[in-house]
């Protein structure tokens, strides 16, 4: 039995987060997101990202005051809404706080959008599913591409409309 499994399962999971945080905007499918989640214990992180079509119907600056309005908008909804983007079971007493979101601009025209959120739990999720809400809130988004790692599993599912869950 290895000496340290908890150690050795961070190391990966900052790995995956920090893989992905790193990669440059570019070749987005619009209408699929990626989901990368890590959990240990009762707390976490998660960070989503999606082209801009997607969030708010275009992919460079706002070019009027209300493609501005429904950029802030759907940051706005980032910011706020990571319990109903991320839908852990209600009895686990989850939060899920966004520290970031932001537009990625690349010079391609197409604009990226991540948000990072920190998720902090009562009750350790482990083995309870996990929902999403994320096609609900943006229409644009029609797959969600979920990798999880977490003390206890290791998964990658494609979540197609909010339709399925992956266990930490
Ligand atoms: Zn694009």
């Amino acid at each position: 039995m290895s000496a340290h499994p908890q150690l050795v399962r961070a190391g990966l999971i900052v790995l995956l987060l920090s893989m992905r945080a790193e990669a440059l905007p570019a070749q987005h499918v619009h209408g699929a997101a990626t989901l990368d989640i890590g959990i240990e214990g009762k707390a976490g992180q998660a960070t989503l990202r999606a082209s801009g079509e997607d969030v708010y119907g275009f992919e460079r600056a706002p070019r009027t005051p209300a493609e501005r309005a429904r950029q802030e908008a759907a940051l706005k909804v980032l910011r706020e809404q990571g319990a109903t983007l991320l839908r852990f079971q209600p009895a686990l007493g989850c939060s899920v706080t966004a520290d970031a979101a932001r537009v990625l601009s690349s010079k391609g025209g197409h604009d990226e959008v991540e948000a990072r959120y920190r998720i902090a739990c009562r009750q350790a999720p482990a083995g309870k599913p996990l929902a999403f809400g994320v096609s609900q809130a943006f229409r644009g988004i029609e797959t969600v591409t979920v990798q999880l790692v977490s003390d206890t599993a290791q998964t990658s599912r494609k979540i197609v409309r909010d339709r399925g869950t992956v266990t930490p």
